[in-house]
């Protein structure tokens, strides 16, 4: 496959979510150097804070990524660009502005470079792989509750209604140095699709039902949409921020029941129509026969 002829599409939509009143979730999408660059980030720590952090991080990740010298091997430039963004959080978080103290961010980035893509991220934003109708998680949640998963402390169902699901063990700008987790290169497939969110989506919407919406007529730019909609009916109050990224042309499950009923619709519409034909030529033949009688 060719990379340069294949077609990127993007849905992108952030939300502000029930209650809360300002969005501490932000996202970016670029081309540099060494390829599409996506990124989304959500900020905590306080009602300036957060927003700062995220912003912050965003602007950093960009900047580091934008300059990469595209010798280096890609691991290299993404752990430098994370540990430069998280230091000039986490300096900018202990300058004499009191309101921005312990400020941090979650950063959740791709990197589609040639036919491989890359995931690197700190705090529990996610990104997924949705290939041949199936949803792949492609991140770890860096938050105290996944630790317990991974101990066998608690058991997976237990953990997405644990009140401390949300409690991160990773972010950007809380200590001097930043641990972030760097993929494998993934080869890039036609119809891939790639979905970056914050947990106002992950925590309200499970991967089945996010696999679902993928799965059903939407276009690329109608995914965001929809996701965020089930988000809001499941009385998601945090900020929302979705990212779809489309490499060629949608691949969806067949056996979908959206897409059966679309195929029975089409059918029904086909019969009608045939029908206003048999109708019409009755109605023809009908009108010659009252003319020649007359
Ligand atoms: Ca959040």
């Amino acid at each position: 496959m060719n990379m340069a002829k294949m077609q990127l599409t993007v849905g992108a939509r952030s939300e502000t979510g029930y209650v809360r009143n300002e969005n501490q979730d932000r996202m970016s999408g670029d081309l540099t150097p060494i390829g599409n660059l996506y990124i989304v980030a959500d900020g905590m720590g306080g009602h300036k804070g957060g927003a700062l952090a995220a912003e912050l991080t965003i602007a950093h990740l960009r900047q580091e990524m934008g300059d990469a010298d595209s010798e280096d091997p890609v691991e290299t430039l993404l752990a430098a660009a994370f540990q430069n963004a998280n230091r000039a959080v986490y300096d900018k978080s202990r300058s004499d502005d009191s309101t921005i103290e312990r400020m941090g961010s979650t950063a959740v980035l791709l990197l589609l470079s040639g036919q491989v893509a890359r995931v690197a991220h700190v705090g529990d934003s996610r990104a997924y792989l949705f290939r041949n109708g199936q949803l792949n998680r492609l991140t770890t949640d860096h938050t105290r509750v996944q630790k317990m998963v991974d101990s066998g402390i608690l058991a997976a169902e237990e953990a997405e209604s644990h009140p401390d699901s949300h409690i991160l063990e990773r972010a950007m700008g809380i200590r001097e140095d930043v641990e972030v987790d760097i993929s494998a290169g993934i080869a890039i497939e036609d119809g891939d699709g790639f979905l970056l969110c914050s947990d106002g989506l992950s925590g309200y919407v499970s991967d089945d039902e996010i696999e679902s919406v993928l799965n059903s007529n939407a276009s690329v730019q109608e995914i965001p949409e929809r996701l965020i909609e089930n988000a809001l009916n499941k009385g998601g109050h945090d900020n929302i921020t979705i990212q779809f990224i489309q490499c060629g042309d949608r691949r969806m499950d067949t056996r979908n029941s959206t897409n059966h009923a679309a195929g029975l619709h089409g059918t029904r519409k086909a019969l009608t129509l045939r029908q206003i034909f048999v109708i019409f030529i009755l109605f023809l033949l009908a009108l010659g026969a009252y003319l020649y009688l007359t």
